[in-house]
């Protein structure tokens, strides 16, 4: 017999009660940019326009950050207000380092991980190449990590999707 699992592999999918319906779908105005969102009524749906992931908590919460959105929703204000992309700056993305959180991100077009391997260093890879970059620390991440030989401190400028891993 196999077992079913969710969409990140990690279980089982959570029994969800009879007449419970996880699915009523709501329009409502975005939290970010105003424009009209489609999501599920507790959340989850993502606005077409500028990304932002409809949050009650994070409506509640504006300066809270979690894994549905990279950046609290006040930052994601501003961020929107500036014509910037709803991502981490470099220094949000240490803070979460610190706090445990693996991430991949999109450069140029090439997908790149950091993992905190078993003896509690990170590693930058590249997918698809042999080749990776160490450090013991996330202050030596933030001071050394380099893609084709530049600061990734600097290239996080460029980068265009970030994903954090629990
Ligand atoms: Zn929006």
């Amino acid at each position: 017999m196999t077992s079913r699992t969710n969409i990140r592999g990690i279980g089982p999918i959570p029994k969800i009660p009879k007449g419970v319906s996880m699915k009523k779908i709501i329009e409502k105005s975005c939290d970010v940019c105003g424009n009209i969102v489609k999501t599920p009524e507790y959340g989850g749906g993502r606005c077409k326009t500028c990304g932002w992931i409809d949050d009650p908590h994070q409506r509640e919460y504006p300066n809270c950050k979690n894994s549905n959105n990279l950046v609290s929703l006040n930052r994601a204000k501003l961020l929107w207000q500036e014509g910037k992309k709803l991502l981490p700056d470099f220094a949000e993305l240490l803070d979460m380092m610190r706090r445990g959180f693996e991430f991949d991100f999109l450069l140029h077009g090439r997908k790149y991980e950091v993992l905190l391997d078993k003896d509690d260093r990170w590693r930058l890879l590249c997918i698809g190449s042999e080749s990776f970059q160490i450090f013991d620390s996330v202050d030596e991440f933030a001071n050394g990590a380099s893609i084709s030989d530049i600061p990734l401190s600097i290239c996080w400028e460029e980068i265009s999707v970030v994903d954090y891993m629990e």
